[in-house]
């Protein structure tokens, strides 16, 4: 029983952290690290692997219940499968799941099922090779694919994708639902964000004519789903396919933001799209003690602003993707 959950200023409880364990990447996808970029953390600021164990578990004791491995690409950090057994572990944690582009998943995906990895979210911009090597900068789709069949063969289900809409992939929107209707993946269409210049000059999509045009297109009706985070959902009638939205810009959900974001450095960010921010590295590397630092992470949370400025400011945020954690 957590006697004093961690509740922000404006009454929102903190249950789920998104762990970055590396801000490094295979891919090089237009709209989160651009090509050429050379601001990679240093490895002896890296949050080890004890270092993550201590933090989240302070934090379970506080209430989290759910951890999302993120980055980066966070196949790319070796011995990730330990981490995850260790924190899938971790009283009070009920559930770990990880993001990945999945280039590395087919040689992985059983040992992360293993390991206590709960759910997965694969990246997938386009099922074309050329789209996937514009937007995402590699030629990786056979990679991709690959991944998904394995960690559809390790059990993960459903396996969750993640496409990111822009202008050069709003034409593709339809056979992406085909695809993931034919192999019962869950689709998830994401605006975006305008994360520094490259992501800016991809071209945003606003989603709501597009939800509009798929619910006739294939007569799909709203659907709320467990866990469902931000996505707003519409499925088939038949239950087998279920599609969700976010929309970080045309309408934000802010209000029901539950989460944090610690990055590979050990940077507690408290909003993706604003510059609050508290170093636990320094805290823990400094010596603070275990109520020092239950101390210092309710002062981050009353930290946490009420919403991102990302229509009003676009401008505003020159932070990388890969360095806060998608
Ligand atoms: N490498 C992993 C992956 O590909 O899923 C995890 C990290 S990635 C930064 C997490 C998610 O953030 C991906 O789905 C990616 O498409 C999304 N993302 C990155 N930059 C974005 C942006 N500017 N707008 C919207 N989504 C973005």
């Amino acid at each position: 029983m957590i006697m004093d959950p961690l509740v922000d200023r404006f009454g929102r409880r903190i249950e789920y952290l998104r762990l970055s364990v590396t801000d490094r990447c295979d891919l090089r996808c237009a709209y989160c690290i651009p090509e050429g970029f050379k601001g990679f953390e240093e490895p002896a600021h890296w949050l080890d692997f004890d270092e993550i164990e201590r933090l989240m578990h302070l934090f379970a004791g506080l209430g989290l219940k759910r951890i999302r491995l993120t980055g980066g690409e966070p196949l790319l950090r070796r011995n990730v499968t330990d981490l995850c057994r260790r924190l899938s572990n971790l009283p009070g944690i009920e559930d770990i799941s990880l993001s990945t582009n999945a280039t590395q998943l087919a040689g992985m995906a059983a040992d992360l099922r293993q390991a206590g990895v709960t759910r997965l979210n694969v990246s997938l911009d386009s099922l074309r090779e050329e789209g996937v090597e514009r937007i995402n900068g590699r030629p990786v789709l056979g990679q991709i694919l690959d991944g998904l069949e394995a960690g559809r063969a390790a059990g993960f289900a459903p396996i969750k994708i993640n496409m990111v809409v822009m202008q050069e992939n709003a034409g593709e929107i339809e056979s992406m639902v085909d695809y993931c209707m034919e192999r019962g993946f869950v689709l998830r269409l994401i605006e975006l964000m305008p994360m520094g210049d490259t992501a800016r000059r991809m071209g945003y999509v606003d989603l709501q004519p597009v939800i509009a045009q798929l619910r006739n297109r294939f007569d799909l009706i709203d659907r709320v789903l467990p866990g469902g985070g931000p996505a707003r959902y519409l499925g088939s009638r038949d239950g087998r396919f279920n599609i969700g939205f976010i929309t970080p810009i045309s309408q934000h959900f802010c209000d029901t933001c539950n989460r944090v974001r610690l990055t590979v450095d050990g940077i507690l960010h408290l909003c993706l799209g604003q510059e609050e921010q508290v170093d636990f590295r320094s805290l823990m590397r400094g010596g603070a003690t275990d109520p020092e630092i239950i101390a210092a992470i309710r002062r981050a949370i009353d930290l946490k602003p009420e919403r991102h400025e990302f229509r009003e400011a676009p401008g505003k945020l020159v932070r990388f993707m890969n360095m806060t954690g998608g």
